[in-house]
């Protein structure tokens, strides 16, 4: 049986500055002994280069699916590699719908995230409104045949499932429905790329300590993606210890 990697992921959006590493070297600190556990920070990009060094794997929040050119605003892997990024967020919630970033989007700024050599944590999951519907598992489906590019494996691609309605609202499903969403994920991961079952499948939507241990012990959990509960060490030192 392959052993999946289980990651602590740290989502720190739109917020930080250099004022915030004292909590980076904090985390990194945790980290450093729990090493079974990957402990990961998609920082802002920002902050990216200035918190190397502190043992900890660093990430972006999103790329260009272009290598350069005439993109004002815009990342590239190459950019966020030279940074100190071995890790980037792509299709979060957030881009899909503030930047109206599409499945094909998606899929291309992940296959730009490999060729940059960076691996990419890919999101997926559904609305409040769908998940009234019942329509999860097909929203969930069609996200990974759309946004999962082939060729993915556990050595370029993680998915994260995170509920749109759980991010940011201190709601989330029963842990039993957790576990199988993301059994089924697992299952549709398999059915659309070879091996795409043994991909790490990190679960995300206002996860903190008080939850973390009962999600962390799920089967088909292979860790977390935390917004706010990530941003002072004092909040997620628990939540990666929950994983260890
Ligand atoms: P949250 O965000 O932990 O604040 O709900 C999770 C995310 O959006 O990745």
């Amino acid at each position: 049986m392959t052993t999946r990697t289980r990651i602590a992921a740290g989502n720190w959006k739109m917020n930080g500055t250099a004022a915030d590493l004292a909590e980076v070297e904090a985390i990194a600190a945790t980290g450093a002994r729990t090493s079974e556990v990957v402990t990961l920070l998609c920082l802002p990009a920002t902050l990216i280069d200035r918190a190397r060094g502190y043992g900890v794997s660093l990430g972006g929040q999103t790329l260009h699916a272009a290598t350069s050119g005439a993109h004002t605003g815009d990342i590239s892997g190459q950019m966020l590699v030279d940074a100190g990024a071995t890790y980037v967020i792509v299709g979060h919630s957030e881009r899909r719908t503030d930047h109206g970033e599409s499945d094909a989007d998606i899929c291309a700024q992940a296959e730009a995230a490999w060729a940059a050599g960076l691996t990419a944590v890919i999101c997926i999951g559904e609305t409040e409104a769908q998940y009234r519907a019942g329509e999860t598992l097909d929203v969930l489906r069609g996200q990974i045949e759309g946004s999962v590019p082939q060729g993915a494996t556990p050595g370029n691609t993680v998915i994260a499932y995170e509920p749109v309605w759980a991010i940011g609202t201190g709601l989330t499903p029963e842990v039993p429905e957790i576990q199988s969403v993301h059994a089924e994920v697992r299952a549709a991961l398999g059915a659309h790329v070879h091996g795409g079952e043994t991909l790490s499948v990190l679960y995300g939507g206002s996860v903190k300590a008080a939850n973390a241990v009962g999600i962390f012990a799920l089967d088909d959990v292979d860790g977390g993606l935390v917004g706010g509960a990530s941003l002072k060490a004092a909040d997620f030192v628990p939540v990666i210890e929950a994983l260890a």
